[in-house]
């Protein structure tokens, strides 16, 4: 934390717009720009689980990729202990990387098969000042340990563990350089349901233990509610809701929030239909893949072509995200 920036969030994303180029459609075209986020804002309090949800394509990971400063954005800003990320000289940006890691969503493609478990796990161990050999074996003990790995699955290969196991192992990499903020990047969507279950418990059980702070990106609402104190919403790149995870599934403010609640499938359909509920239509909005960018043009609300709600002034005005109760925000004319 520098001496002149107050204490504050962990975590500050400052009106964050990125702009992806498309490739010219002919010679002397400029190359056309979509827009993946529309001046994003969000803050992350220290030891607290974050969620962000939102359909494959609506900016999530291009918001995870801006605010780990692994890509710059065109516009805003990231505050990360109180440091503006993307205006640090590259040695002080490095400092501050060992503070935030990533577990990304392919326990399989994320590992390189070729190395063993002990190479991989300590591979983020180049952000801190070397060490004596001993110490980083204790090191990388001490993390697939935190994991409820055995010390002697260092020396194992990743094709010798399951996929629940080596999701572990990449866990065990994000905590070797005992950060304070892990982005996990749709933790669990590569694994078996059986074992999902067992990794979020994980992650829970470990920021109980170590004080962690956790930014969870999910299309997968039953994770986000499971794991999260709070969420956010996203769509088209817009925060388009955000409050306390159990409010917000509770009684959702904006329609498209509702709509993803809807399109959860429910464990027994025999049950819904005694309740009278109507099985969700195969939805294309819910479960299709959306290009990364999204337009620019446009002054209404991006949500309106889908939303059942919409009227007059929701085409002609964009809706802010606002305050709509205590600890609630949504971008909604009727919310
Ligand atoms: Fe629907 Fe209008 Fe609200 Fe947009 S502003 S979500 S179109 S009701």
């Amino acid at each position: 934390m520098t001496a002149a920036e107050p204490p504050g969030p962990l975590l500050a994303v400052e009106g964050l717009v990125r702009d992806y180029r498309l490739p010219r459609r002919s010679l002397f075209a400029p190359p056309p720009r979509v827009r993946a986020l529309h001046g994003v804002d969000l803050q992350v309090e220290t030891g607290e689980s974050f969620g962000l949800v939102g359909e494959s394509g609506c900016g999530k990971s291009t918001l995870a990729r801006s605010l780990l400063a692994l890509e710059r954005p065109d516009g805003g800003r990231v505050r990360f202990m109180g440091q503006d990320l993307h205006a640090l000289p590259a040695k002080a940006l490095r400092a501050l990387r060992r503070h935030m890691q990533i577990v990304f969503q392919d326990p399989y493609g994320s590992l390189d098969p070729r190395q063993r478990v002990a190479r991989i796990v300590a591979e983020p161990l180049h952000l801190l000042p070397s060490e004596e050999r001993g110490a980083r074996r204790r090191r990388i003990a001490e993390a697939l340990s935190a994991v409820g790995l055995s010390p002697a699955d260092a020396e194992k290969y990743p094709h010798e563990f399951s996929g629940g196991q080596r999701q572990r192992i990449a866990i065990a990499r994000a905590l070797i350089t005992h950060p304070d903020l892990i982005v996990a990047d749709e933790p669990v969507s590569a694994l078996d349901v059986s074992v999902q279950a067992q990794v979020l418990n994980l992650l829970m059980d470990l920021q109980r233990r170590l004080g962690l702070t956790y930014l969870i990106i999910s299309h997968d609402l039953s994770v986000v509610r499971h794991v999260t104190d709070r969420v956010a919403v996203m769509y088209l790149g817009r925060i388009v809701e955000q409050g306390p995870t159990a409010a917000v599934f509770a009684a959702p403010r904006h329609p498209y929030t509702r709509r993803l609640l809807d399109a959860v499938p429910r464990p027994d359909p025999a049950r819904r239909r005694r309740a009278g509920q109507a099985e969700p239509a195969q939805d294309r909005s819910t479960s299709g893949r959306h290009t990364p960018g999204h337009s620019t043009a446009d002054g209404g609300c991006p949500f309106a072509p889908r939303c059942p709600l919409a009227e007059a002034r929701c085409r002609a005005e964009l809706p802010a995200l606002r305050a709509v109760s205590q600890a609630r925000l949504a971008a909604c004319h009727l919310a």
